[in-house]
Order: C-alpha cells, then sequence, then structure tokens
C-alpha cells in the first residue's frame, strides 16, 4: 500500500500539469464509476482513481508525495492510501464538485434531488369465463392504491405557505458532511436528512392525508380484455399503480394476472381447442349426423360409414382468435365409439347375425396386435 504509484494510476507522468491530471481523471472516473460501469473491479478501480486525484491534485500533498512517497509527509501513515472509505473527497480535494457534474450530465443517481420519484406496481387477479377470454370483454376492477392527496396535491402541507424551502440545504436536497478522519477532514456530499432531499419541509400537515401526500383509495379501472388470452397472461397497465407524492414521480402499473374458467366440454391448448365426441357404434358402422360442441353453439359433422373409433375431425378456424394478427385456431373433434349398456336377446341376435355376416378379414387389425402377440 506504501507504494502506491498514483501517476501510474491516473496514467500521466511525473511532470503532468494540473490540467493533464485533471482531465485524466475525469476520463477515468467516467469509465469506472460505479453507476456507470457494473463490473466487478469498477468500484475498486474508481477508489484507486479517487485517492490518486485527490493527492495529486492538491499542491502540498502532492509535494508531499513526489518527496517522501506520502500525502503526509514524512510523518504520515505510510502512504495515504486510508481516510477515503468509499467517500468521494478529502479537504482540499475540489473533486467532488467534479465527478458531480459529470454525472449530471450523464443522468446519474449522484444527487439524490435528481432521482424522480417511482410510484409501486400493483398485482391483481381478473378471474375470466372461458368465452370471455376467447372473445374478448371489457371489464372493471377495483384497485386499492395509493393516490396524490387532492386537498395538498401531494406536498403533505396544510396550505401552500406550510410547505416551506428547507433551511438545512437551501431548497437543493443535498448537504455536505464534513468528518474528521486519522487523515484530514473527509467531505461528503449526501441528502440532506431534513427534507429527505427534498428541499421542502412541511410546518403544518395536511389533515386530509396526515403529511404524507398520499391516500389509499378504491379505484374503479376499466379493463379491455383481448380475444383470445389465456391462463397466466398478464395485462400491464402503464401508470394504474400506486402514485407518488410528487407531482413529477412517474406512477407504478397495474399488472392483472388472468385465470381464465374452464369450459364444459372444449379443452385449450393455445389456440386450438379439443374436444372428445361419444357417438354409438352403430354410427361408426353406418354413418350418420354428429352434434359437436363450438365457441358459438354446437355445429353438425357428416360421419361416414364405416368410421374407425378415435378419427379426428378438424374444424377449421372455429378454434381461439389469435391474440397477435388475424385468424384463429381449431376445433379437434375426435370421435369415440360408446357400447350400448344393455341389449335385450333380440337385439343379441342381431348383432350375432352381424358377426357372421362381416367377413373377419376385412377388420383393418389397426396395430396389428394379434400378430404381434406371437
Ligand atoms: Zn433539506
Ligand atoms: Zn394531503
Amino acid at each position: 500500500m506504501a507504494n502506491k504509484d498514483y501517476y501510474e494510476t491516473l496514467g500521466v507522468n511525473k511532470n503532468a500539469s494540473d490540467d493533464e491530471i485533471k482531465s485524466a481523471f475525469r476520463n477515468l472516473a467516467k469509465k469506472y464509476h460505479p453507476d456507470l460501469n457494473k463490473t466487478p473491479e469498477a468500484a475498486e478501480k474508481f477508489k484507486e482513481i479517487n485517492e490518486a486525484y485527490s493527492v495529486l491534485s492538491d499542491k502540498s500533498k502532492r509535494a508531499n508525495y513526489d518527496q517522501f512517497g506520502s500525502a503526509d509527509g514524512p510523518q504520515g501513515f505510510g502512504g495515504g492510501s486510508g481516510g477515503f472509505s468509499g467517500g468521494f473527497s478529502s479537504e482540499g480535494f475540489g473533486g467532488f464538485e467534479d465527478i458531480f457534474n459529470i454525472f449530471s450530465n450523464f443522468g446519474g443517481r449522484t444527487g439524490q434531488a435528481q432521482m424522480r420519484e417511482e410510484g409501486e406496481d400493483i398485482n391483481i387477479n381478473l378471474v375470466l369465463s372461458f368465452l370471455d377470454a376467447a372473445f374478448g370483454c371489457e371489464k372493471e376492477v377495483n384497485v386499492t392504491r395509493k393516490e396524490r392527496c387532492p386537498d395538498c396535491n401531494g406536498t403533505g402541507a396544510k396550505t401552500n405557505s406550510d410547505y416551506v424551502t428547507c433551511s438545512e440545504c437551501n431548497g437543493t436536497g443535498r448537504v455536505t458532511y464534513t468528518q474528521q478522519t486519522l487523515f484530514g477532514m473527509s467531505r461528503t456530499v449526501g441528502v440532506c436528512r431534513n427534507c429527505n432531499g427534498k428541499g421542502k419541509v412541511v410546518k403544518n400537515k395536511c389533515p386530509n392525508c396526515h403529511g404524507s401526500g398520499l391516500k389509499t383509495t378504491t379505484a374503479k379501472i376499466k379493463v379491455k380484455v383481448p380475444a383470445g388470452i389465456d391462463n397466466e397472461q398478464v395485462i400491464r397497465l402503464n401508470g394504474e399503480g400506486n402514485q407518488t407524492a410528487s407531482a413529477n414521480g412517474v406512477p407504478g402499473d397495474l399488472r392483472i394476472s388472468i385465470t381464465v374458467q374452464p369450459h364444459s366440454l372444449l379443452v385449450r391448448k393455445g389456440f386450438d381447442l379439443y374436444v372428445d365426441a361419444y357417438v354409438p357404434i352403430t354410427t361408426l358402422l353406418l354413418g350418420g349426423k354428429v352434434e359437436v360442441p363450438t365457441l358459438k353453439g354446437k355445429q353438425t359433422i357428416d360421419v361416414a360409414p364405416l368410421t374407425q373409433s378415435n378419427t379426428k375431425y378438424t374444424l377449421k378456424g372455429k378454434g381461439i382468435k389469435y391474440l397477435k394478427g388475424f385468424g384463429s385456431g381449431d376445433i379437434i373433434v375426435t370421435l369415440k365409439g360408446e357400447m350400448p349398456k344393455d341389449m335385450d336377446k333380440n337385439a343379441i341376435k342381431l348383432v350375432k347375425e352381424l358377426q357372421a355376416a362381416i367377413n373377419e378379414k376385412s377388420y383393418p387389425k389397426t396395430n396389428n396386435y394379434t400378430k404381434k402377440l406371437d
């Protein structure tokens, strides 16, 4: 630690002018400031740059450093490496304002006063019937949220004259804290604790919001649900979440998680709908008409004679409307042959006759299972 080369840290030579040192520092500070550089080394590097600059930008410290290898001179603690516990500046540094100016240009978060307040998002659930989700609908939801108090317009003050400039920071929202350390005075600019960086304080509180500037209210909000929405999808309404007390803050969003109730017959997978249609075995044998459910009532399909059980019919474009773009999915009907639950003597006789009449070889033996048994 004792023999750090501050010139090397800033990448300048030993005869560098004050301006050269300043400019090298600015360039490096932009490169390594932890708000702008998220690599793990950046914070450490930034500290080293600060330390080097705090010494080389100060005439007497630089002279001490040049002569004794320490900013504190011959009686020093071995190298001016302490006393900078993450703070931006030390006595005579004059560097903080530099950094501050650099980062205000970058929209950096160096000063609390420059930050915009952000309201929190709100998450709610909305349960939809199957058809509401399929066709889309408009719903009204009740949302309990924080809204800016209408009486004080968010200031939290009883009257305008109760909302006054903070005397600690003169309205800037920032104050400079000076601290005596082993290595001299350390200066840090921070958020004003008296006004929390607002630059204003409240003398008499607004009775409606008790000084918070916010009221919890239940708002009725209209939600347009697009046709085709599905379970677990989220509708996001920008700016309908919690508001901020400050009028130039950004309100949070309202996030609505969708739950769709199941249909009694149709099963949704993506934008297609599936249904099993159970029909008498005789319909599969002789052919006939079968009614199947759709999103808009029932539809009749023609079943050809000798239709195998598990045959699928696709009703093109009768499924769920695509959320994006034109068109819809399909309905896929699977025909399932059903046996009667009982037969009288006469029916049994006729089926026996049928059995005898059908040539065994005319059965397709779809998966050849009898052969596979051998
Ligand atoms: Zn203040
Ligand atoms: Zn109020």
